[in-house]
């Protein structure tokens, strides 16, 4: 097995003050808990930002301001920006942001679905857009499977060219309009990658230890963070996100798997070392 990369996503679209009042909102909240994330072992940063009320945005300035803190402040850490941002953004909002930011990887959701109580869009046109935008700009994708068809999708734009492999997975377990996060879904879904593949994977809410101590078995790596899960045990919130990073060394730990560090996890995913 490969050593164990573990991302940190902090904010998310969904999560809420009302979820845990300790979401980071602002682009130096955020900064700061990805910081204590990094010290802690995460190498990869999955960015989302908000408005300054806390909407999800995509806007330009808002990325601009959090990427620059997050790269000052962790200089060797592989930045994953999101290219959703939440729902019902335009195609050219979700993607400008990436074409100007040149972040290492960027999110490439494989497929559209009902998304709690909206629908996530990611139409054939749209991920034709992405995929040509991330070749072009030289930005690996996080491939996001919700679902097992997801998966058939991107092996689709794997041989139309819009993906290039080796492709890296994040399997997004238990997202309400996706799969379930069960032992058995995820154990199928990461039966269907493509050999040559890694995976990534996390399970939302009840679901996060499961999935967690699976991909840690498995040879998967995790995701961990308040945009998935606030919870760090049964009705205990998390204070901060690096609360979570140091929950998944303990476990990598025990069950024997050592942690990557942001050179050794470019090196994994096929990314140009850090100069
Ligand atoms: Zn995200």
């Amino acid at each position: 097995m490969d050593k164990l990369i573990i991302t940190v996503a902090t904010t998310g679209a969904m999560t809420t003050k009302e979820n845990t009042p300790y979401l980071p909102i602002q682009p130096e909240e955020i900064a700061e808990e990805v910081y204590g994330a990094y010290q802690a072992g995460a190498s990869i940063a999955h960015i989302h930002v908000r408005t300054p009320e806390g909407a999800p945005t995509m806007a330009l300035d808002r990325f601009e301001e959090t990427v620059g803190l997050v790269r000052e402040k962790c200089p060797d850490m592989i930045i994953n920006m999101t290219s959703s941002g939440g729902l019902g953004f335009t195609d050219e909002e979700r993607i400008l942001p990436h074409t100007v930011l040149k972040p290492d990887m960027g999110t490439f959701d494989a497929g559209s679905m009902n998304f709690y109580k909206g629908v996530f869009i990611n139409s054939p046109t749209f991920l034709e857009k992405l995929g040509k935008a991330y070749i072009e700009h030289g930005i690996k994708p996080e491939v996001e499977v919700f679902d097992a068809g997801m998966v058939w999708n991107a092996i689709r734009l794997m041989k139309d060219g819009i993906l290039i492999p080796p492709i890296h997975f994040q399997c997004c377990m238990h997202v309400h309009g996706g799969m379930e996060g069960t032992a058995k879904n995820l154990v199928h879904l990461v039966d269907l990658l493509p050999s040559g593949s890694t995976w990534s994977a996390f399970g939302c809410g009840p679901t996060a230890n499961l999935i967690m101590a699976m991909a840690i078995n498995m040879g998967g790596h995790v995701r961990v963070g308040m945009e998935d899960n606030v919870y760090l045990s049964k009705g205990v919130l998390a204070k901060h996100n690096y609360e979570f990073v140091e929950k998944v060394q303990r476990l990598a730990k025990e069950f024997g798997r050592p942690v990557a560090t942001p050179a050794e996890a470019r090196e994994i995913l096929g990314l140009p070392p850090k100069k």
